[in-house]
């Protein structure tokens, strides 16, 4: 497990050696919520399962809120066809009912942690809120993942509205790590 306010500090050089990070991709496991499972048990699904090289996802938020890496993120995941070349895959483990049906069933540790890592994802590669996407909401993407609506999500979240303001009076939003990057938007 690892601080989910500062996750990926020591690495945001190394990935942006190698490639550009434009857009988080959010995912559920399309487990029952009694399924407690992580980077292992997926990863052995991806390798094992299906012959893929490693686990498909970059970040899984285990049911307790653990924040567990999988895929190192300077690695293309294998999470959104058409999309992984410049994206990160963070998959929360649940997401349907006992009837295999979509169900929100996330527990409130796992909003946590999901959205510490989110946020520190999007503070590192200087996302906007319109590059958080659930799978769902990517093209001719046919499935219910990742379960819950992320734009209503986000625009829940008190955080984006500090930065509305700031960006509206002019003030600088405070981030540390700015001259490293080049602003996209
Ligand atoms: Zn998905």
């Amino acid at each position: 497990m690892v601080n989910s306010r500062e996750p990926f500090k020591h690495i945001k050089r190394t990935i942006e050696m190698m490639r550009k990070i434009n857009k988080i991709v959010i995912h559920c496991s399309a487990t029952r919520s009694s399924m407690d499972v992580g980077v292992k048990e997926i990863r052995s699904w991806h390798v094992d399962g299906r012959g893929w090289r490693d686990i498909g996802y970059h970040v899984v938020v285990r049911r307790n809120g653990n924040i567990e890496i999988g895929r190192p993120l300077e690695m293309s995941g294998a999470h959104a066809k058409g999309f992984n070349k410049d994206s990160i895959g963070v998959c929360w483990v649940g997401g349907v009912n006992d009837q295999i049906k979509p169900e929100n069933n996330m527990t409130s540790k796992q909003e946590q942690a999901l959205w510490g890592v989110v946020k520190g994802f999007m503070e590192k590669f200087d996302l906007g809120k319109e590059d958080v996407v659930g799978h769902r909401d990517l093209p001719d993407v046919n499935k219910a993942c990742p379960s819950f609506d992320v734009k209503e999500w986000l625009d829940k979240k008190q955080w984006f509205n500090g930065k509305d303001q700031e960006h509206k009076t002019g003030t600088l939003v405070k981030r540390k790590s700015t001259k490293h990057t080049k602003r996209r938007r």
